[in-house]
């Protein structure tokens, strides 16, 4: 197919180039064609050289009436000087050690300059305008995301020639005609074309809602798929409840929403299709007990549970907290990278005998040695941390096992429905009771000292807290290990001499962070200085202070949940922010984290400031990228596209109609990108 063949069998695109075009993720002639434009330029816009604003680039129109002529500064620089008149005004022109654009320009021939004109008295110039001949230049023209070598010039050269390879191969469009008809969209071909190419801006507005809502589409569908998929027949169908049974023991109630959660999951168990379901709750709402429910029913109908955490910390305190909801009735182990061999070949044994009941671990889990004797039910922590094709990786260690996702990243709805398209949802909307909501201060680093007094008064009243020292990007000076490690060593020395201090950051043996973590959960530390390792789940509910250092440095979700490190038990806890940066956007982010605790709110603050780039990426949730929707701005084609496939698929939910063959294999090309095969 003509959008799968290689890049190099364009002409012009040797092997140099093709490497060039690997760096910006393009192989096929299809991934240079979805290589988008991330602007445009208005060359049919002419603008009078006396009307251009100074710094606004502009498109200026005229007759070259002194050709270039060659002026050597020094060596290695030498300078191209032509002037062109449009009528009015004449503007001198430079180019710089451009032979070859120098060469194309002659005496007595119309012109188009595209670039930024000067005014010096009542002279006018431009410095390295793109110089076009006006016969074939007026027009909108595509900019692209280049690389070195690799011009945006060069990359339209090269689409032409994809779209004239594409033009002859006559393809169907993916899109089939009577839903093209219905929300008038524009043909692919044309979409391609105008998108690259405009006419007009009119019809690159068409273009760009046919492509847009194609990518919604395509990926919607994908995602539908993959959820009714799932849902062939389940080898663990499970019909005994035993949810009394593990709440009678529990060390508290649960909440009505971790009841309604558990009885959600435990009827979607039943079922002849396998559960697949994200409990979505802020943070410190209880999602681990509404787990350990679902495990207890699984584990008691004969079958064994497997629970995966992003990191080590929170798959051994899951461990450990799993210990104590179920005793001895569990056979619970533990499965990460830093388990030594011969224990893990013991583990794995046992596990495949079917001696234990409840493993859990890191992404280790999904390790190919890793075999199940009766998987039934798939928990992933988290789930944002991890992708779709590494959950769908440990569900194939069973027949079609129950799967349920947790996630304490609360993300705007309308965004939750593109990336949990393929599960259900329980909403924990009810924190446990006793709870104090959160007061959370910002501060300068003038009062730090006044802030370290308040921390001290709470150590010495038996609680605990955290120091969150800053984040840093990778090769910037101080590296997090010294900045965390100079802070505690500075602390320790000074404000909280005497005091217990633990520090904890991502370079440490697995051993030493779980030795550490394992003091401050039991209360021998008092205050843990830590890089943001302890941002996800770690659950300390005597911790009640968290001070995070230079907050400018960390975005609004990720404070959020290192907010969630505290306040969760019985205790009014604090979150002081220092910060010294007085940035417009600093402020407002740090002004939403004291004004509310609500995720769901600051989720929306966080699309808001950041855009859905960061939330999006094919790296984090294992989903195809988006290339050309803009999420925030497209929200309305969102929903259509959503109810345009959800149709189309209950109409015919395997696409093995004619009409829909285009489509599914687009569909099934889209997806195999990210590693979900199986969709065609
Ligand atoms: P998260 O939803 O952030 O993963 P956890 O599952 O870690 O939250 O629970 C947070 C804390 O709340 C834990 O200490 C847990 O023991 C406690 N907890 C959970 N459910 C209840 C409940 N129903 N009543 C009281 N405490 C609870
Ligand atoms: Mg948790």
């Amino acid at each position: 197919m003509v959008l799968d063949r290689s890049i190099s069998e364009l002409k012009g695109v040797g092997s140099k180039r093709a490497e060039l075009y690997k760096k910006l993720d393009i192989f096929t002639v299809g991934d240079l064609l979805r290589h988008y434009p991330r602007a445009y330029e208005d060359w049919s816009k002419i603008t009078p050289v006396s009307l251009a604003m100074p710094n606004e680039p502009c498109c200026v129109k005229g007759w070259v009436v002194a050709a270039p002529s060659e002026y050597r500064v020094r060596k290695g620089m030498t300078l191209y000087r032509f002037r062109v008149s449009d009528g009015q005004n004449s503007i001198q022109v430079t180019l710089f050690n451009n032979r070859y654009a120098a060469a194309k320009i002659h005496r007595d021939e119309e012109v188009l300059l595209y670039g930024t004109v000067m005014r010096n008295g009542r002279h006018f110039e431009m410095s390295s305008p793109l110089v076009e001949a006006a016969s074939t230049g007026e027009r909108i023209r595509a900019i692209y995301k280049q690389t070195e070598g690799l011009s945006s010039r060069m990359i339209e050269t090269n689409v032409r020639q994809a779209l004239a390879l594409v033009e002859s191969a006559a393809l169907p469009d993916c899109l089939p005609p009577n839903l093209r008809e219905r929300m008038e969209l524009c043909d692919q071909l044309t979409a391609w074309r105008e998108v690259h190419f405009p006419t007009s801006s009119a019809s690159l507005d068409a273009a760009r809602r046919r492509l847009v809502f194609e990518e919604l589409f395509l990926l919607q569908i994908g995602l539908l798929r993959m959820k009714n998929r799932a849902r062939g027949i389940t080898g663990a169908r499970i019909t005994a409840d035993y949810t009394a049974q593990y709440a009678a023991h529990l060390p508290f109630s649960l909440t009505g929403a971790q009841s309604r959660a558990i009885a959600e999951c435990v009827r979607d168990l039943g079922a002849e299709r396998p559960m697949s379901r994200l409990v979505q709750g802020d943070v410190g709402s209880g999602k681990t007990a509404v787990a350990a429910g679902v495990a207890y029913t699984v584990i008691r109908n004969g079958w064994q549970a497997a629970m995966m955490a992003p990191t080590e910390i929170l798959a051994e305190q899951h461990a450990e907290t799993l210990h104590k909801l179920f005793g001895d009735r569990v056979r619970i182990a533990l499965l990460t990278g830093s388990v030594t061999a011969s224990k893990r070949q013991a583990l794995l044994a046992a596990l495949a005998a079917g001696e234990i009941d409840l493993l859990v671990g890191t992404h280790a889990l999904i390790g190919e040695h890793v075999h199940f004797a009766r998987l039934g039910l798939v928990i992933t922590d988290e789930q944002h941390r991890f992708g779709v094709g590494q959950r769908a990786a440990l569900a194939a260690k069973g027949v079609n096992p129950h799967m349920l996702v947790m996630s304490a990243t609360p993300i705007p709805r309308t965004l939750a429905l593109i990336l949990y398209g393929d599960l259900d949802v329980s909403v924990l909307d009810e924190l446990p009771p006793g709870r104090q909501p959160i007061q959370t201060f910002a501060i300068s680093s003038q009062k730090r000292e006044r802030a370290y007094g308040y921390v001290r008064r709470h150590l010495d009243e038996g609680r605990q807290g955290y120091i969150v020292c800053p984040l840093v990007e990778e090769g910037e000076e101080p590296s997090d290990l010294t900045a965390a490690t100079e802070l505690f060593e500075k602390l320790q020395a000074g404000p909280f001499s005497g005091y217990q201090l633990g520090l904890l950051h991502g370079r440490m043996k697995p051993s030493e962070k779980e030795r550490t973590m394992a003091a401050f959960a039991a209360g021998e530390i008092q205050l843990l200085v830590s890089t943001t390792v302890i941002e996800v789940g770690v659950d300390v509910p005597n911790a009640v202070i968290l001070v995070v250092e230079n907050a400018e440095r960390f975005g609004l979700a990720q404070l959020h949940q290192l907010r969630g490190r505290v306040g969760r038990g019985q205790y009014l806890s604090t979150c002081i922010l220092i910060s010294d940066h007085s940035g417009e956007e600093t402020r407002r982010r740090l002004q939403v984290m004291c004004a509310t605790t609500d995720g769901f709110r600051i989720a929306d603050e966080d699309l808001k400031m950041r855009g859905p780039g960061d939330f999006f990426g094919s790296r984090q949730h294992g989903l195809p990228n988006l290339h050309i929707a803009d999420l925030m701005a497209d929200m309305p084609l969102v929903q259509l596209a959503q109810m345009s496939a959800a149709n189309r698929l209950e109409a015919d939910p395997e696409l093995a109609q004619p009409e829909n063959a285009p489509l599914r294999l687009a569909v099934a090309r889209l997806f195999a990108q990210v590693g979900a095969q199986g969709l065609n």
